[in-house]
């Protein structure tokens, strides 16, 4: 068994050295607030050992990281039907980029971009009658932490200057491709991408992504061939126009939000998430990516 808490504290040390640290998501006061120099990292290995340093018990806003939270939740509901309606291709487009030219016929090319998890959020408003709770218990029932919670102010902010996303969702309602309306739809997507975890929060949740689709309590989630699904979209749409990136320098699927935090696993290994709010300008934390790299370098474990 590697020693990831020694391996942890040196990435952390060597972290504070580094002075270029990208630049913090501005688009909302919530996430331009934040201070640049936190910097958190946690590994849970496949013996269900807890690994941190840093400030990785600290909450902040997991952004997009949610859109493969979203995705689990509607597979288990409609399972291989999901595909009808939203793609499995990477874009190469950066986090904010409007899709209208993503989409063919009205189909979105995954569900990791905005548009795809637009879609994702869609399918669980038809399907649940409050998504927004539904939503929450279901991430705190595979964490097993009811402590997990939205970020109210950060979801309003998100409504307020969500300009694009608005767009986007019309966009795909005018194609037939969006059962419910907009606003509702879209007050869901505000809601996931508010979710405020930390990064020992986070890698309770993602383990059923590197236990086969069963959480920390054995409780099957998904099947082997769903979890082969996503982590497949984690590796190819993970990182928006620089996921080529980080298969290249680190080599596990993954996803980043721009609120700084990014989550990867090695199935059957370990699941780790990062957290560091400075964003390069692709929109992927600067110092989460170049810890991770450190990690698989470090520890020899990559998918590769
Ligand atoms: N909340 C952002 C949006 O919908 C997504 C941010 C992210 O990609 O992490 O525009």
């Amino acid at each position: 068994m590697q020693d990831f808490q020694s391996i942890l504290d040196n990435i952390h040390k060597a972290a504070r050295k580094q002075t270029a640290k990208g630049k913090v998501a501005d688009y909302i006061p919530e996430l331009s607030a934040v201070d640049p120099d936190k910097f958190g990292m946690t590994v849970l290995d496949s013996t269900k050992n807890v690994h941190s340093t840093g400030d990785a018990k600290e909450n902040f806003s997991i952004q997009s990281i949610s859109k493969v939270l979203a995705l689990s939740m509607a597979m288990s509901h409609v399972g291989e039907k999901l595909w009808e309606r939203v793609g499995v291709e990477p874009s190469g487009d950066p986090f904010n980029h409007l899709s209208l030219l993503e989409m063919e016929n009205g189909i979105p090319r995954n569900p990791l971009i905005n548009a795809g998890a637009i879609i994702v959020c869609d399918i669980l408003v038809s399907r649940l009658e409050n998504p927004t709770s539904a939503f929450l218990e279901y991430i705190r029932d595979i964490a097993g932490d009811s402590t997990i919670v939205y970020d109210e102010k950060v979801a309003k902010s998100e409504k307020r200057t969500g300009f694009r996303n608005y767009a986007a969702a019309n966009l795909i309602k005018s194609f037939g491709n969006l059962e419910n309306d907009v606003e509702t739809v879209l007050d869901f997507y505000f809601h996931s991408c508010s979710l405020s975890m930390s990064c020992e929060q986070l890698v309770k949740v993602f383990y059923i992504f590197m236990n086969r689709g069963k959480c920390l309590r054995n409780n099957a989630h998904l099947t082997l061939s769903q979890v082969k699904r996503i982590n497949a979209i984690m590796l190819t749409c993970g990182f928006y126009d620089e996921a080529g990136e980080f298969a290249f320098e680190v080599g596990l699927p993954g996803k980043s939000g721009v609120g700084g935090g990014i989550v990867a696993l090695l199935p059957n290994k370990f699941c780790v998430a990062t957290w560091a709010p400075g964003l390069n300008e692709k929109g992927n934390s600067k110092l989460g990516m170049w810890a991770l790299e450190k990690l698989t370098t470090e520890t020899g474990l990559s998918i590769f």
